[in-house]
C-alpha cells in the first residue's frame, strides 16, 4: 500500500485523504488544529455554534461536485436546505435589497427590475456560465502539467466550450464597458460586491469566464445550501469516511517541514503540540492541504522560479468576523439568510465598508430554541493586524467590533439585552486557527494572470508533492476546493498506475 501524507484536514485535505484511502492507499491526515475544518469549521460556546468562515455550501445537489464524492464514498450527503433568495444585497443608502433569488425566471425579474438594459450583460454570462460548467463536469486538469493532464484538458473540450475562447482574457468590467453598461454603477457595484465573495477581487481584475461561472451557481438547477446544524456536519462526514476506508487523522500534529530528495518527495516533519515531540514520517505521496504561500515556506528545494511567481502575487484578503449570538428578537421577519451591505461607493469593499452576513434559521441546530446565530465579515488587509503592539491591536480589534456592530445595529436589533455572546476573529485569529500565513482567506485571487489555465497547478514542481485547496483550480469555497482534491485522486491514481505498469 503507498503511504500519502495529507498535511491539514481542511475540505480539501479531507477530501482528498478519504477519497484515497477509499482507492486503497495508506492515508494519514496530519491537522495542526484540535479540530478538523478548518475555514469550514465551527466553535461552541454558550449553547451556540458558530461557523468559522464558509456559511452556505454550493454542489449538493445531484451531479454537483459534493454530491459525487458522497456518492463515491458511500456516504450519505448532510441534510440541508436551499438558500432562496441565495443573498439579499444592500447598495448604500437603499433599503430594499436586490435579492438573488434560485428560480432563474425570478432572478431575471429582479435584474430587469434592478438594473435595466443590463440583460444583454446576463445573457452573454449564461452562454459562457453553460458552457463552462458543462466544461468543468467533465473533469480537466488545470492547469496541465504533463502529458496526462492535458490529455484530460483535451477531453474535456467540445465544440461548445470554444464559444468561451474569445473571452479568456477578458475581465468582468471589459465585458461591461464593451456591452455599454460601465456607467452603471449600481450594477457594476453589485457585481464588485458579489465577485469579491468569490473571486478575492472586483469586477475591475475578475476574470469573465471565473465569473459567469462563480455567479450563476446560485442559480436551478444548482444552488446554494445551508447545511442543517452547521458546516461541521461536511468535514465529519468527510472524517467518517475516512476512517471507514482505513485513514487516519491525527489532530494537534504541525507538519513543520515536506523534505525532498532528487527533486522528488521523501517525507514529512511533523510536531505533536502539545507534548512537544518531533518525528520524520517517510511517504510516497505528500499533499498539502495549504496556500501556496505556505507551501512555498514549508518545501525543502522547491525551484526558485515557483518561490518567485508566489512572493510576485497580489496580497490576499484578510477577513475580520463578528460572531453573534443573539435573542431571536434581533432578527427582522423575513429576514433572508444571507445578507451582503455596502455603506459607501467612494470607499473600499471591505474594512466595515462592506459586510456579509449569515444568520441562522430557527432550529437548525447553530442557537438554542428561540435564539439565532449572526456572522458577519468583512474583507481587511492584513498588513493593518501585524506587527503591532498589543494595545494598538486591541485598539483596532476593539474600533472595528463597534463600527461592524453599529452598522449591523442598522438592520437587526441590537441591544446588549438581544446580544448574548460576542466574539471576534482578526487575520491573528485565522492565522492561529487554520495556519494560513497572516491569517489570508479565500485563495488566490482570480485574476487573469491567476484564474483556471494560468493559475497555480495541484501538480507542483516536486514529484509527488500535490498541492490541494483553494490556491488552486478551480479556486475557494468548499466546492472549489474539492473538485481540486478530486483532480490529484485522478492524477496519483494514474501516475501509481503507470509507474507499476512500467516495471512490470
Ligand atoms: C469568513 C469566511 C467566509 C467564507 N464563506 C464561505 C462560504 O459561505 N461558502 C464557501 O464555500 N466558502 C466560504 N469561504 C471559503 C472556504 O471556507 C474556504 O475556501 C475553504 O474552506 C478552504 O478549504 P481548504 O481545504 O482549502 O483549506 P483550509 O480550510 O484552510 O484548511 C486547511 C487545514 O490545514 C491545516 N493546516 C495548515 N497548515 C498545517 C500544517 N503545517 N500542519 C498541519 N495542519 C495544517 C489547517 O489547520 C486547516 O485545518 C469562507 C472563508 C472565510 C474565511
Amino acid at each position: 500500500m503507498k503511504k500519502v501524507v495529507v498535511i491539514g484536514a481542511g475540505i480539501g485535505g479531507l477530501t482528498a485523504g478519504a477519497l484515497l484511502a477509499k482507492k486503497g492507499y495508506d492515508v494519514t491526515v496530519y491537522e495542526q488544529a484540535m479540530v478538523p475544518g478548518g475555514c469550514a469549521s465551527t466553535f461552541k460556546r454558550r449553547g451556540f455554534t458558530f461557523d468559522v468562515g464558509a456559511t452556505q455550501v454550493a454542489g449538493l445537489e445531484e451531479g454537483g461536485i459534493h454530491e459525487r464524492i458522497f456518492r463515491e464514498l458511500d456516504m450519505e450527503l448532510p441534510p440541508a436546505t436551499t438558500c432562496d433568495p441565495a443573498c439579499a444585497v444592500f447598495l448604500p443608502e437603499e433599503k430594499e435589497p436586490i435579492m438573488v433569488w434560485r428560480n432563474p425566471e425570478k432572478w431575471q425579474e429582479e435584474r430587469n427590475k434592478q438594473f435595466p438594459d443590463s440583460e444583454k450583460f446576463w445573457s452573454l454570462f449564461k452562454t459562457l456560465f453553460d458552457a463552462s460548467w458543462r466544461f468543468q463536469g467533465r473533469d480537466p486538469v488545470l492547469p496541465p502539467r504533463n502529458s496526462w493532464d492535458f490529455l484530460q484538458l483535451i477531453k474535456a473540450l467540445r465544440l461548445d466550450t470554444f464559444v468561451t475562447v474569445p473571452f479568456t482574457f477578458m475581465t468582468v468590467a471589459n465585458a461591461l464597458n464593451l456591452l455599454g453598461l460601465k456607467g452603471d454603477r449600481r450594477l457594476k457595484t453589485f457585481l464588485d460586491l458579489q465577485l469579491k465573495l468569490y473571486s478575492q477581487v472586483d469586477s475591475e481584475e475578475t476574470a469573465l469566464l471565473y465569473a459567469a461561472t462563480a455567479l450563476s451557481v446560485s442559480q436551478e438547477p444548482q444552488g446554494l445550501y445551508h447545511l442543517e446544524g452547521s458546516m461541521q456536519v461536511l468535514c465529519d462526514r468527510l472524517v467518517e469516511a475516512l476512517k471507514n476506508h482505513g485513514g487516519t487523522l491525527k489532530l494537534g500534529h504541525f507538519v513543520e517541514k515536506i523534505h525532498t530528495e532528487n527533486d522528488q518527495v521523501k517525507g514529512v516533519t511533523i510536531k505533536h503540540r502539545k507534548k512537544g515531540e518531533i518525528f520524520t514520517e517517510n511517504a510516497e505521496h505528500v499533499i498539502g492541504n495549504l496556500t501556496v504561500n505556505n507551501l512555498v515556506k514549508m518545501t525543502e528545494n522547491l525551484p526558485k522560479g515557483y518561490g518567485k511567481r508566489v512572493e510576485k502575487l497580489e496580497p490576499s484578503s484578510g477577513a475580520f468576523v463578528v460572531y453573534l449570538g443573539v435573542d431571536e428578537s434581533a432578527i427582522p421577519e423575513n429576514c433572508p439568510p444571507h445578507l451582503q451591505f455596502l455603506y459607501d461607493y467612494d470607499k473600499e469593499i471591505g474594512e466595515i465598508n462592506s459586510l456579509f452576513v449569515s444568520v441562522s434559521k430557527p432550529n437548525d441546530g447553530r442557537a438554542p430554541q428561540g435564539k439565532r446565530t449572526i456572522v458577519a465579515s468583512s474583507f481587511t488587509d492584513t498588513a493593518l493586524w501585524w506587527n503591532k503592539k498589543k494595545a494598538d491591536y486591541d485598539q483596532l480589534k476593539q474600533e472595528y467590533s463597534q463600527r461592524a456592530i453599529a452598522r449591523l445595529g442598522e438592520y437587526f436589533h441590537l441591544t446588549p439585552e438581544t446580544i448574548i455572546h460576542q466574539e471576534i476573529a482578526t487575520p491573528l485569529t485565522f492565522a492561529k486557527y487554520t495556519a494560513r500565513e497572516k491569517g489570508i482567506v479565500g485563495g488566490v485571487g482570480q485574476r487573469i494572470s491567476t484564474f483556471g489555465p494560468f493559475g497555480f497547478a495541484p501538480r507542483t514542481p516536486i514529484k509527488n508533492l500535490w498541492l490541494v485547496g483553494d490556491s488552486v483550480h478551480p479556486g475557494e469555497g468548499t466546492a472549489g476546493v474539492s473538485y481540486s482534491a478530486l483532480t490529484i485522486v485522478r492524477q496519483i491514481n494514474h501516475d501509481e498506475r503507470s509507474a507499476s505498469f512500467s516495471i512490470r
